[in-house]
């Protein structure tokens, strides 16, 4: 079979997205390959399709445990020999397994990192034919990445006891350029295919909000559209805790997760929300690598994360079924204190060297600005990131939030000045809410006790107190100000004070407040190759949907799978679109393949037939 027949058979898919196929080509070319393509793109398709083509085994290389049984379960599902090695397993279980292996049971194989290097796995490795040994995640090799995993390291020593090198393929959505040569250098992938797809999901709505009750905010974006699915992440433990109980105590169907609690717990909690028994999953980062859960419509980040690399993977964990997800970030000035101190004061982390220490916590503090700006920028959210993982977007995206506000531009110049000048009366010993209080004329016990009420500057400001902060805030993101890093953080003069109070302008943009006008520039058309289209689950029939739902559920629970593994909610509206009358025609959904059509169609076909009556 081709690889297309093969796409269609078994995955239930007419046709490859964009990077798919050439990827698969080099790789049965016995070419290494290095495949750099965001969350929900199809990376899997990519050495899952050659390994069905290649003579002998896969070895798939994973970091994580739930990651390895999802995807196991999924192949499985469509009829295709798979199994998972890792700790999860007991011994006598990883015995059989290793002996169907060497039966010739399974085209794909997949381990932990870790395994690689015990004496029973490698005389295994060395006793049949491996014809591709896949890096998943492989960003995780590289001390440059997010997830950087010493077991990584050990890959190459793991090949050279191979009698026959493998082709190697490696995959990841996240690499920076220095991460991506790291990736090909430490794998030493020969003379490799790099091939980086377009890092944009289109189905991803971005917005940043600054609210000043995020727990407020967070309720009125849960109730503006009931019922989905989502992640809530959290940037502690502890505000994880607080977020997930107060949102219970308001009545949300939630779930927690983080590295504090005990592993059955987490494990509990994960599979709760993966088999769809919560709705809203409040977690660290700890939660998510590998989490393919294909009907998250929304991942709202209650606390800046560190870096955009770690944000857009989080956030790139909505919307992989293709439909309409929303990305929401509750911006405040306090995150980025947090972060400055969790960058110091690392988890977990050892540094070989006093200098890679330095380097490395330099890098990380510049990757928090970049992060910051994103929080602060009103120019298209969309087109920021993209620039940042090296593209050329165009300005405008008309999907986020800052495309869809109106902006005024403002000329705060004299705004800028009185405060840079209150600032330099006060000392630069006070930090935003008393330069406030003092611009605006506060009675303040504080104010009062010092004397700031006899400055010059006190009560010169007919600003609104949000409108001063918004000010003093982009002047300290562009040099005017300058915030210290201390637990009580206060404002001093930045780089630039000087020329802005000689009358250097100073230009802002501020949101007005009523609804944006008609959107004024079209969308601009995708470049990228082959989409699949996909009917978004609001428009079909809602009473259809819900059975078939049902049916899934129902399906899932004799088979032990989360439901997403037996069908994606999308396949279910295709259905819900087409009403398929024979296998045949169940065949020409999307997602459903002949194995999956086989196995439960006739079950589907019989609840659409009754409601097609
Ligand atoms: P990644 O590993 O890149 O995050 P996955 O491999 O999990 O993404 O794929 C994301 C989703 O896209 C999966 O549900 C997969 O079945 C689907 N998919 C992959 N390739 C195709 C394709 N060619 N056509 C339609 N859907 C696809
Ligand atoms: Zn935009």
């Amino acid at each position: 079979m081709t690889s297309h027949e093969l796409l269609k058979q078994y995955f239930g898919y007419d046709s490859f997205r964009a990077g798919q196929e050439e990827l698969i080509s080099d790789i049965l070319d016995g070419q290494d390959v290095l495949g750099i393509m965001p969350t929900g793109a199809g990376k899997s398709m990519c050495f899952q399709i050659p390994a069905l083509m290649l003579t002998g085994i896969t070895l798939v290389i994973s970091p994580l445990i739930s990651l390895m049984k999802d995807q196991v379960n999924a192949l499985t599902q469509a009829g295709i020999g798979a199994a998972f090695i890792n700790s999860s397993l007991t011994e006598g279980q990883i015995s059989k397994a290793l002996f169907n292996a060497r039966n010739g049971a399974y085209k794909l194989i997949y381990v932990a990192p870790e395994r690689l290097t015990t004496y029973d796995f490698i005389t295994f490795a060395r006793s049949v034919d491996i014809s591709m040994l896949t890096v998943d995640e492989a960003h995780c090799i590289s001390q440059w990445g997010q997830d950087f995993r010493p077991s990584y390291a050990k890959i190459p020593e793991f090949i050279a006891e191979l009698p026959v090198r493998p082709r190697v393929s490696a995959f990841t959505a996240t690499a920076t350029p220095i991460v991506k040569d790291d990736i090909v250098n430490q794998l030493q992938l020969a003379d490799p295919t790099v091939l980086v797809t377009g890092f944009d999901r289109d189905n991803l709505f971005f917005q940043v909000q600054k609210p000043d009750d995020k727990f407020l905010a967070l309720i009125k974006f849960l109730k503006a559209k009931p019922d989905r699915t989502g992640i809530i992440y959290c940037s502690t433990r502890a505000a994880v805790e607080e977020t997930c109980h107060r949102l219970k105590h308001q009545g949300f169907k939630a779930s927690r997760y983080h590295a504090g609690l005990p592993d059955n717990e987490r494990r509990n909690n994960q599979d709760d929300f993966l088999y769809d028994r919560v709705q809203i999953m409040v977690a660290t980062n700890a939660f998510g690598m590998g989490i393919d859960k294909s009907n998250v419509s929304f991942v709202v980040h209650y606390n800046m994360p560190m870096n955009l690399e770690a944000y857009y993977q989080e956030a790139g964990r909505a919307g992989r079924d293709g439909q309409p997800a929303d990305c929401v970030l509750l911006y405040s000035g306090q995150d980025v204190h947090t972060n400055l101190w969790m960058i110091d004061n690392p988890r977990d982390v050892e540094y070989p060297d006093a200098e890679t220490e330095m380097v490395l916590k330099e890098r990380d503090r510049k990757r928090l600005k970049e992060m910051t700006f994103y929080c602060t920028t009103t120019d298209c959210l969309r087109g920021y990131i993209l620039k940042y993982f090296g593209e050329r977007p165009p300005h405008y995206c008309g999907n986020c939030a800052n495309c869809n506000t109106h902006y005024e531009t403002v000329d705060v110049t004299k705004d800028a000045q009185m405060i840079i000048s209150c600032v330099a009366r006060m000392k630069e010993r006070y930090g935003v809410i008393m330069i406030i209080d003092v611009l605006r004329g506060s009675k303040n016990e504080k104010v009062l006790k010092w004397g700031l009420d006899r400055l010059s500057t006190y009560n010169i400001s007919k600003k609104s107190a949000k409108q001063l902060r918004d000010i003093i805030d982009y002047l300290i993101l562009n040099d005017g100000l300058y915030k210290t890093d201390d637990e009580y953080p206060v404002i001093k003069l930045g780089a630039r004070a000087t020329a802005i109070l000689q009358g250097e302008p100073v230009v802002i943009k501020i949101a007005k407040d009523e609804p944006p006008p008609e959107k004024i520039t079209p969308k601009p058309n995708k470049k990228t190759a082959t989409k699949d289209k996909k009917k978004e689950i609001k428009d079909v029939d809602q009473n259809l949907f819900e059975a078939l739902k049902e049916l899934r559920l129902v399906i899932a629970t004799e088979q032990k799978v989360p439901a997403f593994v037996i069908l994606h909610d999308s396949s279910l509206a295709d259905m819900c679109e087409k009403i398929p009358k024979s296998i045949d025609d169940l065949m020409k959904v999307s997602g459903i393949g002949r194995v999956k059509a086989e196995r439960f169609g006739g079950r589907f076909l019989k609840v659409i037939a009754e409601y097609a009556k």
